[in-house]
């Protein structure tokens, strides 16, 4: 039949521009990621790039995530760290422990995040 012939090729090129740009989302987040570190802003992948690039985060924030719908771990109402009430996030220090959790706010999660980054930076250098 002439119209499945027209879904056909219809569906190839859908599949080739998916396809295509899969592969280029690869370039712009790449391109994204060096513009980010240049200028020193932090860097946010995408649910699927982060999954790829920090496995035992994605894996720890599942497990965490779960652990909370299932009312194992209970998530404050106040920051852990500077009181204020509001929305709350898992700050983990060690991926390797998910439910070990320090709930923090935004502001306070922000700042510790940055200080462990600045721990990790510091060990790389007395290592290399
Ligand atoms: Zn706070």
């Amino acid at each position: 039949m002439a119209g499945s012939n027209v879904e056909q090729s219809e569906y190839n090129n859908t599949e080739y521009q998916r396809a295509y740009r899969h592969e280029n989302s690869d370039k712009i987040n790449e391109y994204r990621r060096k513009w980010l570190a240049e200028k020193g802003y932090p860097y946010r992948e995408s649910g699927k790039e982060y999954e790829r690039l920090h496995p035992t985060k994605a894996k720890a924030r599942i497990i965490l995530h779960n652990a909370v719908k299932e009312g194992i771990i209970k998530k404050p109402e106040n920051c852990e760290e500077c009181g204020k009430e509001g929305e709350v996030i898992g700050f983990r220090y060690d991926d390797n422990e998910p439910l070990d959790v320090l709930w923090v706010c935004r502001r306070c999660f922000y700042y510790k995040n940055k200080a462990k980054q600045e721990e990790v930076n510091e060990q790389r250098r007395y290592v290399g």
